[in-house]
């Protein structure tokens, strides 16, 4: 991310509603001046320019130039006929990549997931089993599809045990007391876990097991390409023993939006119905798929360097002497760094991590502010993408080894 215009009073008021009420007045002048590029002020540096680094998601990047292009000039038609040559060409890309049979272009991941559900699972009351840390393929399944879902426990790396899934298949269908197992849902990588990679033993004792007892294995594989990155496989090979899957393009891969949902040519044509009913089927899609086109065939390559990134930011994590932070070196796979606290509250280390504070332009030579949320458990997730540079990278360590040492200072007044 570049030198960046930005409105402070947003931001602080995100951050910190209290302070933006009080300071209104003059966080308005500062806003003001910051957007006509002037600079004004005793302040005037540091109110107008501040670096921002964004590490809250990866959902967070925005088209570039060349995509743009794209989409300005993508062929379209009606793709509810299925004339939008774009999306088709898409589709085709997609379906190969991943080494399915065919692909569908949806507008988000939560109603790709949504769809794969209701297509596994068609009859009234049959069961999905799912992990219990998994959010987007357990939402809204029982409220608009009338699927049960019954959970595993999700272990630490993301994977299930494979003890515990088997009790939880229903072997007594059609005994009237028992709903109908139909799927086992997974996820790579796994968010919540912090972007942990699924080993490929993991899926494939999944899918014994899934044949065992004629089921189906759907997987949530809205960052699977980071999964095939860090494993150094094509996507193909993870998804060898997976049914379908959906995969997201507007996470690391940049695009504005859309998913790729991918499976058998039967499940494919029974998901084009679902997407109808659920209010998916879209016109003159092409000019987002050709935003998706980009995302398959050029953006994959560079997941590898926001990995880098976040493996040098969980590294100065760390290094902090007096030690202030838990990371589990190992547990950093991709582009999420998952890490604890000690002594202080994640969310007020987030708050000062986003605010420029007294000193900080005399230290640092500049203001950083970098955005990142508190996580399950006590703990704090920063997310790398493509608007993240090695250079935004050192800032955020910069700043958190400033805010660090401050909090020290601090502490022993
Ligand atoms: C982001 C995400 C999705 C889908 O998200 P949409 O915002 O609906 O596109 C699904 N699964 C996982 C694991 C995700 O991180």
């Amino acid at each position: 991310m570049s030198l960046k215009t930005f409105s402070y009073r947003g931001l602080i008021k995100l951050l910190n509603p209290g302070v933006a009420a009080s300071d209104k007045p003059r966080r308005a002048q500062h806003a003001a001046a910051a957007a006509l590029g002037r600079r004004t002020g005793p302040h005037a540096g540091w109110a107008a320019h501040v670096r921002v680094v964004d590490l809250r998601s990866d959902t967070v990047t925005k088209p570039g130039p060349a995509m743009r292009q794209a989409m300005a000039e993508a062929e379209v038609g009606d793709d509810v006929m299925g004339e939008d040559p774009t999306v088709n060409e898409l589709q085709k890309i997609a379906a190969e990549m991943l080494g399915m049979e065919a692909a569908l272009f949806v507008p988000t991941g939560t109603m790709s997931n949504l769809i794969a559900v209701m297509v596994h699972c068609r009859e009234r009351g049959d069961e999905m089993i799912v992990g219990d840390l998994s959010i987007y393929t357990s939402m809204s399944k029982e409220e608009l599809a009338g699927v049960h879902s019954t959970t595993v426990t999700t272990l630490l790396d993301g994977t299930f045990d494979l003890e515990q899934l088997e009790l939880k298949i229903r072997h007594g269908y059609p005994d009237p007391h028992y709903p109908r197992s139909r799927l086992i849902c997974v996820e790579n990588t796994h968010n919540i876990q912090g972007g942990r990679v699924l080993p490929l033993t993991f899926l494939q004792e999944v899918r014994a097991l899934a044949d065992r007892y004629g089921l189906s294995v759907h997987m949530d594989g809205a960052r699977v390409m980071n999964a095939a990155v860090a494993l150094g496989v094509p996507p193909s090979t993870i998804l060898q023993n997976i049914h379908t899957v959906s995969v997201c393009l507007s996470k690391g891969l940049g695009a504005p939006l859309g998913t790729m949902l991918a499976g058998p040519k039967e499940f494919i044509s029974r998901a084009v119905r679902c997407r109808k009913a659920l209010g998916g089927g879209m016109r003159q899609a092409g000019i987002v798929a050709a935003a998706g086109k980009l995302s398959l065939l050029e953006m994959v390559k560079r997941l590898e360097e926001d990995h880098c990134n976040a493996k040098t930011f969980a590294q100065a994590l760390l290094d902090c002497d007096p030690a202030l932070f838990g990371v589990d070196m190992a547990a950093v796979e991709t582009n999420i760094v998952r890490f604890s606290l000690q002594e202080i509250s994640p969310s007020e280390f987030c708050a000062r991590m986003g605010q420029v504070c007294e000193g900080e332009e005399a230290a640092l030579g500049q203001g950083i502010q970098v955005l990142m949320y508190p996580h399950f458990g006590n703990s704090v997730r920063a997310v790398w993408h493509l608007g993240i540079s090695p250079e935004d990278t050192q800032l955020a360590i910069q700043k958190m080894q400033f805010v660090t040492s401050q909090y020290w200072k601090q502490k022993a007044l």
